[in-house]
């Protein structure tokens, strides 16, 4: 008999952490997930729990450890030894591929790619425009490739699905050839969850992804909308860095760019505490010290004025985004909320869409207040836009770009 390498392992590599799914493409089923956080600190942890596999009777038990682990190549040997108790080891001929998430792949890379030393030069190249997240990512590619040489590595884009922006959505109106030099533009992130979800849409539809066009409202704590025409993003609401467009858990979303300049010139900090004001202490925490949408709406019941604030100032940014790209898209099927505030926080998707029927949008509260982990309709049967909520995975995603790529050179094993 002859089966095939029909297993993923997917990484996302941050500078401290890695977050990993190992799937079995077949049919799409988790076999195993975790991650490691604190790498090089003292109290690393890693959090393990096979979910399916040849020792059933592991199955869905979380493993814990808290140890120092020094880097991510360590932290990559202690993944690879917990999923070999479980007789999901990484030596494994059924491996087909590592798909490696990668936050920038600029305008070059539109597709998911076979990393070679080329595509891990220009990912480097790229360090300047994303100096948080390529070089983690890098990491990753580079302790997995020396862990199992022989396996195809993949790199999935965040900002992939993005490439597709026309230039008049994705360029900022300041000088061509400041902007040029210096690689300035806007390129988008959370693409893989964008075209996840717009896909997922278009099939609770009843459609083909080429014939609707779709609102995302992808709500984490980074948090990005996208208008998709036909399958295709024509823009996207994060900028050069994810720090454009919506309000988040820690970042500013849009602002006026002199305050920056104002924050230097008048109030003295400097260009790296101005990144980090901006980054990590404003949006929803730096209005009112919560960055938690659950805390938020419970001091908002609570009768909390800066709770209140700050989740107003959150949905009329939603809000303008939701008109803006009504007008960018001239029809609109569906609007679609997603990821973590999106999938749960009723309340959210309610102020978001509330009065908006000129728009064709409406809630119906009975629908909106249903809890699930299905692709689900929100809107009433006749509300002439579809207003859904469409869960996000972007792990599911990266291993089906990852296999779709390298299926072709999957290898019989006895
Ligand atoms: P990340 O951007 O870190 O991937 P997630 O998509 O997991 O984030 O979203 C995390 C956020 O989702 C939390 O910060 C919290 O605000 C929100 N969230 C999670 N569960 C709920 C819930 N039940 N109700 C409201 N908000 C929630």
């Amino acid at each position: 008999m002859t089966s095939h390498a029909t297993r993923v392992l997917v990484l996302n590599s941050g500078s401290s952490s890695v977050k990993y799914q190992l799937l079995d493409m077949r049919d799409g089923a988790r076999l195993a997930a975790g991650l490691v956080e604190r790498i090089g600190e003292a109290s690393s942890r890693l959090v393990h729990t096979p979910l399916a596999g040849p020792d059933a009777a592991t199955a869905g038990k979380k493993r814990e450890r808290t140890e120092p682990i020094a880097d991510h190549a360590a932290a990559l040997e202690a993944v690879a030894a917990e999923l070999a108790r479980d007789g999901l080891g990484l030596d494994s001929p059924e491996l087909a591929a590592i798909g490696h998430r990668v936050v920038h792949g600029g305008l070059r890379f539109s597709e998911p790619t076979v990393v070679d030393d080329e595509v891990l030069a220009e990912i480097e190249r790229l360090v300047p425009v994303a100096p948080l997240h390529n070089p983690a990512n890098l990491t990753g590619i580079r302790t997995a490739q020396a862990l199992r040489p022989d396996l195809p590595q993949v790199a999935v884009f965040d900002t992939a699905f993005h490439t597709t922006m026309p230039e008049h959505a994705a360029r900022y109106a300041i000088d061509v050839a400041t902007a040029d030099a210096h690689r300035i533009r806007r390129y988008g992130f959370h693409g893989t969850s964008h075209a996840y979800v717009s896909r997922r849409t278009a099939e609770l539809l009843g459609k083909d992804p080429s014939e609707v066009n779709v609102i995302v409202l992808h709500l984490g704590n980074g948090a990005s909308a996208s208008a998709v025409e036909g399958g295709r993003c024509v823009d996207t609401s994060m900028g050069l860095t994810p720090l454009e467009g919506l309000v988040m858990g820690t970042r500013s979303g849009d602002i006026d760019p002199a305050v920056t300049f104002h924050l230097k010139r008048v109030a003295g900090m400097s260009v790296d505490e101005i990144d980090e004001l901006l980054n990590k202490k404003s949006g929803l925490v730096g209005l009112c010290g919560d960055n938690d949408m659950r805390e938020i709406r419970r001091r908002v019941d609570e009768g909390d004025p800066a709770a209140r604030l700050a989740f107003d100032i959150y949905i009329h940014r939603l809000r303008k985004y939701i008109g803006a790209y009504s007008a960018v898209l001239g029809r609109v099927d569906a609007v679609v909320f997603t990821a973590g505030v999106g999938e749960n926080a009723a309340p959210v998707r309610e102020a978001a869409v509330a009065g908006l029927e000129t728009l064709g949008l409406a809630v119906d509260a009975g629908l909106n207040a249903v809890r699930s982990d299905e692709p689900r309709v929100i809107s009433p049967a006749d509300s002439r836009v579809v207003v859904a909520v469409v869960p996000t995975d972007e792990e599911l995603e990266i291993a089906q770009q990852t296999f779709a790529l390298v299926g072709d050179v999957r290898t019989p094993i006895a």
